[in-house]
């Protein structure tokens, strides 16, 4: 293999001159970093290892090794990992593997200022970080297994990088920073010792700081383990600073922001496991497009396992970051045994309830950092009431709403929703939409509105789904008010029956895309709305799934009519006048659009309402 001259993507490039312009006051970082990269790349051949033997001798001493050289002006930071080959380097070091990268600089190029911390929070800059302070960056790294070769990856950060053949004893990686003229200090050993103390000091495995140093006029290296390696999660909780849990928050969670709220406990009896997870204070930007499986790291016995474990937590609670140290596991446990084990599930059931626990609390007690919370994360909770029946009323009692009474950014759980309900009503009303400005706008609520009763305003997409696997709380019925007759909504009076019978009965036949078009009495300001009918879905539901591909299709709805309204009566007048007459069916389309605009759907022939607005602008005018 000879020497590739490679292009970064161009939005690697970006992203490097972000971190290295603007993320430059927490430069430090880039140590942690490489260290956690470094830890990582052992703890996985470690466990690799347990099954193949070929990969590792089981007397391989895993270090991590940091090599100053201040003549050449380089940090080397070492490990013997399970390394890479040409196409993970490729793969792994020249491209954005990570959407989340992506979606951060989509919002870099919204003009959002990118050293905001609320940003840098949201964002891991992993390997990337060491151009903070190298003019020059060389990996040297042999993959773990027979047959290997070793490759050689080198860039100046500048839009391309070199790949080559090198040479490596043992597997493992070397990344070599060649360090810029401000970034000397790092080749300082009380500044390793001091950030390793600081960020990196619970890592399991030895972090080693190799010095040269002069001895009766000899060169002589000298061999310092620098971390004590305790496990934070097996120490007592007194004795751990906030400091300490934020430093190992970030270092598991690649955020760089301080957690919300940490959970740490020691489970004892029957079931044997230490658990340390935290509560990010933000949602990180590749939240929504990043695989949803939970990532929590599985330890046995301080033995890193995986951090894929699907079944140590369920999906809903993907949020949560953390350690789970067990000692009721065997060591050699297979990925293929963890996947039903019962022991698994035990622990799995405990976290929940700890972690629903924490958060029934955290409401109760520091209501402000549980807003903080919900927004951020709140809309996956409710995926929870749709798959875990078990836990369905507690999850229930931990979401917030808005509602047509909630100031903006204020919010009301279920239970107060029940309590402020007046005596004749029966049902818990909703409405599902894309934004809670335009829903506080909705038409249907002006009858509800009227009679002093509340509404749940739901703008998440999760909500449509939420809201019929929900249910009932509390014996209330879930009722979404653009879907059927409310239970306590007053009959149409029989003299509007009569005069509009056989208006609706032309509009009725004549007008297409609606089911029916018949006379509302949940009506105030507005003249028209379209309904559900019962059992049909709503229109949200409707949009999102044809977003996600599911059809559901443009199920015709009903068009109720206002008929106190002017304009409904206007059109009543001119059918009276003229049963035939042509404008009649203009205007019943013009009634139509509104509806479908005040649902927050898209008129089907924009072209077609066009030339009837025209048409009546037209004939004012004249
Ligand atoms: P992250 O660690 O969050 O995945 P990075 O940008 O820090 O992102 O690293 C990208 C990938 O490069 C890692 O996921 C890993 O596959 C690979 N990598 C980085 N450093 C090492 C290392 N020391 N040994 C083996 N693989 C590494």
């Amino acid at each position: 293999m000879s020497a590739r001259k490679l292009k970064f993507k161009t939005e690697l490039n970006q992203l490097m001159d972000i971190i290295v312009h603007s993320l430059y006051s927490h430069r430090e970082v880039f140590l942690r970093e490489l260290i956690s990269n470094a830890s990582d790349a052992i703890d996985k051949l470690r466990y690799e290892a347990l099954t193949d033997r070929s990969l590792a001798g089981a007397d391989t001493v895993w270090q991590i090794k940091l090599i100053p050289d201040k003549e050449a002006g380089t940090l080397t930071i070492s490990d013997n990992g399970i390394g890479m080959d040409e196409e993970t380097v490729i793969r792994e070091l020249g491209t954005i593997a990570r959407s989340g990268t992506k979606a951060f600089l989509a919002r870099m190029k919204e003009g959002k200022d990118p050293s905001a911390p609320e940003l840098i929070g949201q964002f891991g800059v992993g390997f990337y970080s060491a151009f903070m302070v190298s003019e020059k960056v060389r990996v040297e790294t042999l993959a773990a297994g027979e047959g290997k070769t070793a490759v050689s990856w080198e860039s100046a950060g500048k839009g391309d990088f070199v790949v080559g053949e090198t040479t490596r004893d043992g597997h493992g990686t070397d990344v070599i920073l060649t360090l810029t003229e401000d970034a000397k200090a790092y080749l300082e050993g009380w500044e390793l010792r001091n950030l390793v103390k600081r960020f990196s000091d619970f890592v399991e495995h030895p972090i080693v700081l190799v010095t040269q140093e002069e001895k009766d006029g000899k060169q002589e290296t000298k061999e310092e383990t620098i971390n004590t390696q305790k496990a934070i999660w097996l120490r007592a909780k007194d004795e751990i600073k906030d400091e300490d849990y934020a430093n190992f928050y970030k270092h598991v969670s690649h955020d760089f922001a301080d957690p919300l709220h940490t959970i740490h406990y020691s489970a004892e009896g029957a079931l044997e496991f230490k658990a340390l997870l935290f509560l990010p204070a933000q949602r990180p930007f590749d939240y929504y497009t990043a695989d949803p499986k939970p990532r929590v790291q599985l330890y046995v016995n301080r033995v890193f396992i995986t951090d894929a474990c699907e079944n140590l937590l369920p999906q809903y609670l993907r949020f949560v970051k953390g350690v789970v140290d067990s000692s009721d596991l065997p060591l050699n446990v297979s990925r293929e045994m963890l996947q039903d084990n019962p022991m698994v599930r035990k622990i799995e059931s405990n976290l929940v309830k700890r972690i629903l626990g924490a958060l029934d609390d955290l409401k109760t007690k520091e209501y402000e950092k549980y807003v903080k919370f919900f927004q951020a994360f709140g809309a996956t909770l409710k995926e929870g009431v749709a798959r875990d029946y078990a836990n369905r009323e507690k999850l229930a009692a931990l979401l917030l709403f808005q509602s047509t009474r909630t100031e903006d950014g204020k919010y009301l759980t279920l239970d107060d929703y029940i309590g402020q309900m007046p005596e004749e009503q029966k049902e818990i009303y909703y409405l599902c939409g894309d934004r809670i400005g335009a829903l506080r706008q909705s038409p249907y609520l002006e009858v509800i509105k009227d009679k002093g009763q509340d509404v749940l305003l739901l703008d998440e997409p999760v909500d449509p789904f939420f809201a019929e696997s929900m249910g009932e709380y509390k014996g209330k019925t879930f009722k979404a008010i653009d879907q059927g007759a409310l239970a306590d909504a007053p009959a149409v009076d029989e003299a509007h029956t009569q005069a509009y019978e056989k208006l609706v009965k032309r509009l009725s036949e004549e007008l297409e895309d609606v089911k029916e078009v018949r006379l509302s009495s949940r009506l105030r300001e507005s003249a028209s709305c379209l309904v559900a009918d019962e059992g049909q879905m709503s229109a949200q539901m409707e949009r999102l799934m044809k977003q996600f591909g599911g059809g559901g299709g443009d199920a015709p709805r009903v068009l109720e009519l206002n008929p106190d309204h002017a304009a409904v009566k206007a059109v009543l007048a001119l059918y009276e006048k003229d049963e035939k007459s042509e404008d009649v069916l203009e205007l019943g389309h013009l009634l139509l659009d509104q509806a479908v605009i005040a649902e927050g759907s898209k008129i089907k022939d924009p072209g077609a309402f066009a030339r009837r607005v025209n048409l009546l602008i037209t004939k004012q005018g004249a």
